[in-house]
């Protein structure tokens, strides 16, 4: 299962807090009948718009009426839209055909130019928050607004933009090992999606030599690979002390959004999924060992769940876009007349083809309230119901929110929309997969679980490489090994001294290019259990609960919309009423 790199925030510097949006349904004739192959591309002119934000800041601090700042604030919201939107068009056809020149032209140029507009933007934010007309505007749109704007302050500096700089390009060199490799394997010449494909032959001596192979691969780069992380530590540190910290670790969590938990409680976190689900995984293992007929679990046998192959989907793509069609039309009204805005504005670019970036996302053109999903696979039902899940709390935050700040929820929030729409399509199964809709939950849910130890190690071991930085390279990789035994004690190489020192993290891309990210998968595991278990107790129930969720979009914390409600809270109370 490919884990999607996250929901794609694509305005890469300092937020836009300052995204208000109202009058959307101005141009509804001109947006209504849109593809998005035909859709218009203007570069935005960003000089233009430096000379704007400093206008906007001006007239903020010079609105003599709420209502003249509120009028201010819906056109600013209205143009960043458009600007966003543009900024979407260029990244979704750059990664469509990395080979078109225009669109990576466009795109390096937008890069480049956005994180200096950082400095503007922080003075438009403050021109507001400091208004005395805050309270109005608190009154309307909520708490969270401020939350937003203070966290955008508290990321700025100007020291750190020049290590931006750095760290992209370092981290645009990962990905380039990553994109171009190439493994000789069966015969062939292979990319790392391609041997990972041989994961799940039915031989097991095929398997354990393409971990191998793939294993190979990353061994051989280690060298480039360890100067990159040790440069990316230490540049990440650097902002940290920039902004007055210890290390880069807050940095970090402020720029996951997260302002209601810290490192306190991610630890205990972690702390409880060791606990009580490291031991369950393991039953889970000892009892694929015995389907499969083996000693034990090796890593190259995890994804072998069962002895005569994991479940295939009945039909080819186009099938299996049909069936979640059908599907979406029957879970709720609101998700049928998403799916259908889907396929007739052409937001979904799901099959693999020739330069197309290899990579999974979600992200939107709020101009258009409109979400876009792009992978390379449906492989199976996963993409179907994960990135569009992703997709229509997208839809539905931009339909249900009066400013476009809050379209989109903090990223720990995020990943419950899409791993309970995984959750919500189990009774499905059977369109998808025919008489192996048991084999793909099973496994589903298998996977769904396993993972979670895993996902937690990858977070402690940001953790440690951050806070200490004086380890070596080699000691660093050691750290993983040592993660390994603790979160998760049957895995197993088999006599290969790369892997058993600890040389599997490095394949990980989030550790390099999106610090202090995944964690968020494993929290957000638990909401989606959550959801499954309401879901099987009251439907219906479950089903408002999570359109709730997805409306509220980033109009709340982590927190506040999963806090029970005050009786429920009462009812829970150990020490009773
Ligand atoms: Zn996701």
């Amino acid at each position: 299962m490919q884990r999607c790199v996250g929901v794609q925030v694509p305005i890469p510097a300092p937020r836009q807090a300052t995204l208000f949006y109202k009058n959307v349904r101005r141009n509804r004739n001109a947006t209504d009948n849109f593809r998005f192959s035909t859709l218009e591309y203007k570069r935005p002119d960003l000089e233009a718009y430096r000379a704007k934000l400093t206008e906007w800041k001006a007239a903020a601090e010079q609105a003599e009426s709420y209502d003249a700042l509120r009028a201010l604030m819906l056109k600013i919201d209205r143009e960043n839209c458009e600007l966003f939107t543009q900024y979407s068009i260029a990244n979704i056809r750059h990664t469509l055909n990395t080979r078109d020149e225009f669109y990576e032209t466009e795109v390096a140029y937008l890069d480049d130019t956005l994180p200096t507009l950082g400095g503007e933007e922080v003075a438009l934010s403050e021109a507001i928050a400091s208004s005395p007309f805050r309270p109005d505007i608190e009154k309307e749109f909520g708490k969270q607004y401020f939350v937003g704007m203070d966290l955008q302050k508290k990321m700025f500096c100007e020291a750190n933009i020049p290590l931006r700089q750095q760290e992209s390009r370092l981290t645009n060199e990962y990905q380039k090992i990553m994109a171009t490799a190439e493994i000789p394997f069966d015969g062939k010449t292979l990319n790392l999606y391609g041997v990972q494909k041989y994961f799940e032959h039915p031989d097991r001596a095929m398997r354990a030599a393409a971990v191998r192979a793939y294993a190979k691969f990353y061994e051989d780069n280690e060298p480039r690979l360890e100067e990159i992380w040790d440069e990316l530590i230490r540049i990440r540190n650097q902002m940290g002390k920039n902004l007055g910290y210890e290390n880069y670790i807050p940095v970090g969590y402020l720029e996951q959004s997260r302002t209601d938990y810290g490192e306190k409680e991610v630890a205990s976190f972690r702390e409880q999924v060791r606990t009580f689900l490291v031991p369950l995984c393991q039953k889970l293992y000892d009892a694929q060992a015995k389907r499969l007929g083996i000693d034990h679990v090796m890593w190259y046998d995890e994804k072998m769940v069962f002895p005569d192959g994991n479940a295939e989907p009945a039909g080819d793509d186009a099938f299996m876009v049909k069936t979640a069609q059908k599907m979406y039309h029957e879970i709720s009204p609101e998700t049928g007349e998403f799916i259908d805005f889907m396929i007739d504005h052409e937001l979904m670019d799901l099959q693999n083809k020739p330069g197309k970036a290899s990579t999974g996302y979600m992200t939107s053109l709020p101009s258009l309230k409109a979400p876009f999903v792009f992978n390379h696979t449906i492989g199976d039902m996963q993409v179907l119901t994960h990135e569009l899940g992703h997709a229509f709390a997208g839809y539905m935050a931009m339909r249900s929110q009066p400013i476009s700040d809050y379209y989109s929820e903090s990223t720990d929030i995020a990943e419950i929309h899409s791993m309970s729409m995984e959750q919500f399509a189990y009774p499905y199964a059977e369109w998808f997969f025919g008489d192996q809709a048991d084999k793909f939950r099973f496994a589903h849910l298998q996977e769904a679980l396993t993972f979670v130890p895993f996902g937690v190690a990858v977070d402690e071991f940001q953790h440690i490489c951050y806070a200490h930085p004086e380890l070596t390279p080699k000691e660093r990789t050691y750290q993983w090994h040592l993660l390994e035994e603790k979160y998760m004690p049957w895995r197993k190489y088999e006599s290969d001294p790369f892997l058993e020192r600890g040389g599997y993290w490095y394949h990980k891309l989030h550790i390099y290019l999106y610090p202090f990210y995944y964690i968020n998968y494993t929290l957000t595991t638990m909401g989606a259990m959550e959801f499954k278990k309401k879901y099987a107790e009251d439907k219906a129930a479950a089903w408002q609960d999570y359109l709730k969720l997805c409306k509220t979009g980033g109009s709340r914390s982590y927190l506040e919309p999963l806090r029970p409600p005050r009786s429920a809270n009462l009812h829970r109370a150990p020490w009773g009423y």
